[in-house]
């Protein structure tokens, strides 16, 4: 037999799975041993339908969430993709580059496909590769959404894999303007980001994840919003999926024929636990609020970056939630072995997960001066022990400054 597992606690200051709000935990553990249709269970599945429109600025009908993480609720907002269509997607980073591959995937045909099952070279999709650390902006959004006039385009809101914010509005207005489908990754930027959905109406389907803004659990659920359009899309083409349909998904979050109705339908197993923690994390970010949230990770972040700085890092990030950076010159070339260091010491940052090796510093549910000031100090510590060499009054004044404000 193995012994019990044990998990440390750690400081989880990377691009995310973000810190659990205990009272998320709490909900999570005390929920009963109640079915998928138990009305209590059904009920909870229709107010946390009713908040997320709320989190997310939206009237889309079509908002639920999907079981899984962010992935899972990705693949359910390109699944009216199909083989032959024409895609432009713009990558700045890891994930939009898996968002992309994902997109080629759909959009490969039969041949493409089977000639490169992993990997495959689909002629429909236009990938507009921007370098590392850059965001996507208005410029290059219109110029190849103009250029190719595509059914489907699709951005990260924010690349969490070099920490850069793109930018939305001119994506929508070019979808708008060229008659694209807007597809929006955005596992980063809900409940981090002070944004509304119903804002950007070229962008017809948004998806984010349970573990990043939201404070959630991994593996609860994954917030999608599809507008009318996309769901037209769908509602004639179809998609080759059962479970990641948005149609049929939204059956058991009481959406039926384009309708609020009273009571869900079975799509499949949905779990008590998942849906009382979701339902906690929900209500906990409309109490907060988007507006007063995204304004102390601006205030937070703005501390960390110049802390950061003061040390003789380089900032190259724009997100708030996630700071990524290189290390001062004298240790350049050392960030694995740093970032490793303070993994070994349960403080959870994270290196970048494609070339060029960065360090990522994240502060999703760290909004604290206290957890802020630990996250500085750790890692000024350990930048130390590694042959860091700065000031300590520096640092020691941008933390007045942080209790001061
Ligand atoms: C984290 C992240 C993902 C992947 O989400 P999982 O929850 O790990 O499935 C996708 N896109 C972006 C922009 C992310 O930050």
């Amino acid at each position: 037999m193995f012994e019990k597992l044990t998990i440390p606690n750690t400081i989880a200051a990377g691009p995310g799975p973000g810190n659990t709000d205990p009272r998320v935990l709490e909900q999570f553990f005390k929920a009963g041993l109640a079915d998928h249709m138990h009305p209590d269970v059904l009920r909870g599945m229709k107010e946390c339908k009713f908040m997320l429109r709320k989190v997310w600025g939206t009237s889309n009908i079509h908002t639920f969430g999907v079981a899984g993480t962010g992935w899972s609720g990705l693949d359910a907002m390109i699944s009216a993709v199909k083989p032959g269509e024409k895609v432009v997607a713009f990558v700045n980073g890891t994930f939009s580059g898996i968002d992309a591959l994902s997109l080629r995937m759909r959009a490969a045909t039969e041949e493409e496909l089977s000639s490169n099952p992993l990997d495959p070279d689909a002629k429909s999709v236009k990938v507009v590769d921007v370098s590392h650390g850059q965001s996507v902006d208005g410029k290059t959004i219109e110029k190849y959404i103009s250029e190719h006039k595509p059914k489907w385009a699709f951005m990260a809101h924010y690349e969490t894999g070099s920490g850069r914010v793109n930018d939305i509005k001119a994506f929508s207005d070019s979808c708008e303007r060229h008659g694209a489908l807007g597809l929006v990754d955005a596992v980063s930027s809900l409940g981090v980001g002070d944004f509304r959905i119903d804002d950007y109406p070229g962008v017809v389907a948004w998806a984010s994840c349970p573990q990043k803004g939201i404070s959630c659990l991994p593996l609860t659920y994954a917030p999608v919003s599809f507008s009318n359009k996309y769901i037209d899309v769908l509602k004639f083409g179809g998609a080759r999926t059962f479970v990641h349909n948005p149609i049929l998904e939204a059956r058991h979050w009481a959406i039926i024929d384009g309708e609020d109705v009273d009571k869900g339908v079975y799509h499949r197993t949905h779990s008590a636990y998942a849906v009382a923690a979701f339902h906690e994390a929900l209500r906990i970010t409309l109490k907060e609020g988007i507006s007063n949230r995204a304004a102390k990770y601006m205030k937070y972040e703005k501390v960390l970056s110049a802390a950061f700085r003061a040390m003789g890092c380089d900032v190259t990030s724009d997100m708030t939630s996630l700071v990524v950076l290189n290390l001062p010159e004298n240790l350049s070339g050392r960030e694995m072995e740093f970032v490793q260091q303070c993994r070994s010491e349960n403080f959870g940052i994270w290196p970048t997960l494609s070339e060029p090796v960065q360090v990522r510093v994240g502060i999703l549910n760290l909004l604290s001066d206290e957890a802020i000031s630990e996250i500085i100090n750790k890692f000024g510590a350990a930048l130390k022990k590694l042959g860091g060499h700065f000031d300590d009054k520096l640092i020691l004044r941008e933390m007045t400054e942080l209790s001061e404000k």
